[in-house]
């Protein structure tokens, strides 16, 4: 007989519906733009404890912070992923975009368009506490 504590049970329920999620935004990416040169792919290997998680643009790479997901759940892994598709779908729908703030240009990641493509992926439109989120 195998026991699986609660952690472990937790641990599968949260990369399966991680899993389902990262399925989803793969086809809405490949329906609006399905002229993207590489697939999307997901890594669960950011360390750095000051960022949730980043979309690589170049590399085509979500990276998240699995030790937010384990400590938040399910709920907030979905929004993280969400939030950074909705990143890559606003660069390749309109590219960086930058503002001009006390004189000085400035990127605004977390622009109009960006918050709209949150609210159609279904994610809440703005960054959490964390400053380096991207
Ligand atoms: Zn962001």
């Amino acid at each position: 007989m195998i026991w699986l504590c609660d952690s472990f049970i937790k641990e599968q329920e949260l990369f399966s519906a991680l899993r389902h999620e990262e399925r989803v935004l793969k086809i809405i990416l490949a329906r609006f733009f399905p002229l993207i040169p590489k697939p999307l792919k997901f890594s669960y290997e950011l360390n750095d404890p000051d960022i949730i998680g980043e979309a690589d643009l170049e590399e085509m790479v979500i990276r998240i912070n699995l030790s937010y997901l384990f400590s938040h759940g399910e709920i907030e892994g979905i929004d993280t992923l969400r939030h950074e598709v909705a990143h890559i779908c606003s660069f390749f729908e309109i590219g960086d975009v930058w503002i001009k703030r006390r004189g000085k240009e400035v990127y605004w990641p977390h622009n109009k368009n960006w918050k709209k493509w949150c609210r159609f992926l279904g994610c809440r439109p703005y960054a959490k506490m964390e400053k380096n989120k991207q």
